[in-house]
C-alpha cells in the first residue's frame, strides 16, 4: 500500500490593469506583441517600476489566509535561457517572499483539513512561444511577459488527488472574493503545477516527486494525478526508482511524460535584482487592506451553518463563490422560509440547470425573488414538491412567477375535499381486491391507495388531506 503525497504550486495571475513592472495592458486576447513596451521587451537601458497594486493584492491574499505578510520582501533574478523571455531572467522573488506561513481549510467527505501554505510570491510571466501557427518556425508573442503573478506554494499537506482538486477550488474561490484574480482558467489565468510522490504507507520519509507542469483545469489536474500515480507505482513495483524530474501531461493521450529533467535553485542562480529596491510595507498600509476585506469564504460557511443551521457540504457549496452565497441569502430572505429548503433547490435543481447549460448563477434565468415566491409557495403547501419541478421549469423557460404559473396551468392544488373523496371512491371502485385485503389487515397497502389517488389528482391533491380522507372511507365498512 501507497500513500500519495502531493504539493500544489498555483500561479494566480493578479487583476491588474497593467503589467507589474511596466505601464503595458494586462488584457487579454490582443494581437501578439502590441502590449510589450520596451520593458517587457527587456530593452537596454530601461528600468523596471512596481506596481503599487501588486503588493496590495499579494498582501489581501496573505492576510486571508492567516499568514505574514513580510515587512521587508525582495525581487530576485531567476536567470534562465528560453526564446519567450527576452532579459534572459525572471524577476521572481526568493529568500524573501512576500508572504509566508499561511493555511487554508478544504472540506473533504464532510470534514475540514487544514493545508499549510509555505509562501506566496510575486512574479512576472513569461512570453509565449506558438510552434504552430508558422511554418517551419516558431512565432513568440510578449503580451504576457510581465503580467503579473502571484505564486502560490502549498506544503506537501495533501494525501490525494481529490484533496488536491478541493485544496485548488478553494483557492480559487479565495482570489475571485478577494477580487485579485479573475480565476479564469483557459486563459490561464490560474494554473497549478503539481508535485507528487508516494511512500509506502506508515514511512515518514518522502519519497521522490515529480512534477507537472502547467494544468489548467480541474479535470486535468485531477487526471493527470492519477494517471502519474499509477505510474509510480509501476515503476517500483517493477524494482525501478522514481526520477525527480518535470513532466508534461497529455490530455489527448492521458499520460505524462519527461520534459526535463528538474533543475535545482543553483541552476537559477538567483541574485537580488538591483533594479528594484526592496518592498517595505507599512503597518497602515496592512491595515487599510485588513479594514477593507470583504467577509472570507470560510467565515461566511462557519456563519451559514450557524445562523442558518446548515450543514457543512451545504454551506460550503453555497460559499463556492460570492455570487452563488449572495443569491442563496437574497433568496432566502426574500422566501422568508426555511433554510434547509432554499438551500436544496439552490444546490440542487438549480445549480443542476445552471450546471446543464453551462450558466454561472449570475446568467440564472430564475431570479432570487422568483425562487423566492416559488418557495413560499411550496413552504403554505399551494404546491407540492412533484408541481414545483414543473413551476421551477416553467420559470426557467421564462413563462413569469410562480403565482402566475400556477394559475395559467391549473397546477393549484385540489383543497375541495368532496372533489377528493370522489376520486378516493373512484378508486375504491376500481381496486375491490386490495381493499378486500387492505381491511383484511394488509395495512400495507395504504400506501398504494394514496399513490393511486395522487396520480389521479395529478400531484394536485394535498397528500396530507388524502391520507386523512382515505383512511376514513376504507375503515368505514
Ligand atoms: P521547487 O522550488 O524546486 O519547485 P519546492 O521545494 O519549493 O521546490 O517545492 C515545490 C512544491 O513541491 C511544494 O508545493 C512542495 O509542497 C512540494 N513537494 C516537495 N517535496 C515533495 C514530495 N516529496 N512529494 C510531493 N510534493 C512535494
Ligand atoms: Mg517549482
Amino acid at each position: 500500500m501507497y500513500e500519495t503525497v502531493i504539493g500544489l504550486e498555483i500561479h494566480a495571475q493578479l487583476a491588474t490593469k497593467s503589467k507589474i513592472f511596466s505601464s503595458a495592458s494586462t488584457a487579454y486576447g490582443a494581437e501578439p506583441n502590441t502590449q510589450a513596451c520596451a520593458v517587457d521587451l527587456g530593452l537596454p537601458g530601461v528600468l523596471p517600476v512596481l506596481n503599487q497594486e501588486v503588493v496590495r493584492m499579494a498582501a489581501k491574499l496573505g492576510l486571508a489566509i492567516g499568514a505574514e505578510v513580510a515587512q521587508r520582501s525582495v525581487f530576485a533574478r531567476k536567470n534562465y535561457f528560453y526564446p519567450d523571455l527576452p532579459k534572459g531572467y525572471q524577476i521572481s522573488q526568493y529568500e524573501l517572499p512576500i508572504v509566508k506561513k499561511g493555511q487554508l481549510q478544504i472540506e473533504i467527505d464532510g470534514e475540514e483539513k487544514t493545508i499549510a501554505i509555505t509562501r506566496a510570491h510575486l512574479e512576472e510571466d513569461a512570453g509565449k512561444s506558438d510552434h504552430e501557427a508558422f511554418q517551419g518556425v516558431s512565432g513568440i508573442d510578449l503580451n504576457r511577459a510581465g503580467t503579473p503573478l502571484l505564486e502560490i506554494v502549498s506544503e506537501p499537506d495533501l494525501r490525494s488527488p481529490k484533496e488536491a482538486i478541493a485544496y485548488m477550488k478553494k483557492l480559487h474561490t479565495l482570489v475571485r472574493y478577494l477580487d485579485i484574480c479573475d480565476g479564469n482558467m483557459q486563459e490561464g489565468s490560474f494554473r497549478c503545477d503539481a508535485n507528487i510522490s508516494i511512500r509506502p504507507l506508515g514511512q515518514e520519509e518522502l519519497g521522490t516527486r515529480t512534477e507537472l507542469k502547467n494544468l489548467n483545469s480541474f479535470r486535468f489536474v485531477e487526471r493527470a494525478l492519477n494517471i502519474e500515480i499509477e505510474r509510480q507505482i509501476d515503476v517500483i513495483e517493477s524494482g525501478g526508482k522514481v526520477v525527480q524530474e518535470t513532466r508534461l501531461y497529455d490530455a489527448d493521450k492521458n499520460e505524462t511524460r519527461p520534459m526535463r529533467s528538474k533543475e535545482d535553485a543553483n541552476d537559477y542562480r538567483y541574485f537580488p535584482d538591483p533594479d528594484l529596491l526592496p518592498v517595505v510595507i507599512e503597518p497602515a498600509f496592512l491595515d487599510e487592506i485588513k479594514t477593507a476585506l470583504p467577509e472570507l469564504p470560510d467565515d461566511k460557511k462557519q456563519r451559514f451553518m450557524q445562523q442558518y443551521g446548515l450543514s457543512l457540504y451545504d454551506a460550503s457549496t453555497l460559499i463556492g463563490s460570492r455570487e452563488l452565497a449572495d443569491y442563496f441569502e437574497e433568496t432566502l430572505k426574500a422566501s422568508g422560509g426555511e433554510a434547509k429548503l432554499c438551500a436544496n433547490w439552490v444546490i440542487g435543481d438549480l445549480t443542476g440547470l445552471l450546471n446543464k447549460h453551462n450558466l454561472e448563477i449570475g446568467d440564472s434565468k430564475i431570479s432570487a425573488t422568483q425562487l423566492a415566491g416559488m418557495l413560499r409557495r411550496l413552504s403554505d403547501k399551494t404546491i407540492t414538491g412533484k408541481i414545483a419541478k414543473t413551476v421551477f421549469e416553467a420559470m426557467w423557460k421564462g413563462e413569469g412567477d410562480a403565482d402566475s404559473i400556477i394559475e395559467k396551468r391549473g397546477l393549484k392544488p385540489i383543497t375541495d375535499s368532496g372533489a377528493i373523496e370522489q376520486l378516493i371512491d373512484e378508486i375504491i371502485a376500481k381496486n375491490p381486491k386490495q381493499v378486500a385485503d387492505y381491511r383484511a389487515g394488509k395495512d400495507k397497502l395504504f400506501g398504494f391507495f394514496v399513490g393511486q389517488v395522487m396520480k389521479a389528482s395529478k400531484g394536485k391533491a394535498n397528500p396530507a388531506q388524502v391520507n386523512e380522507l382515505l383512511k376514513t372511507k376504507l375503515n368505514s365498512n
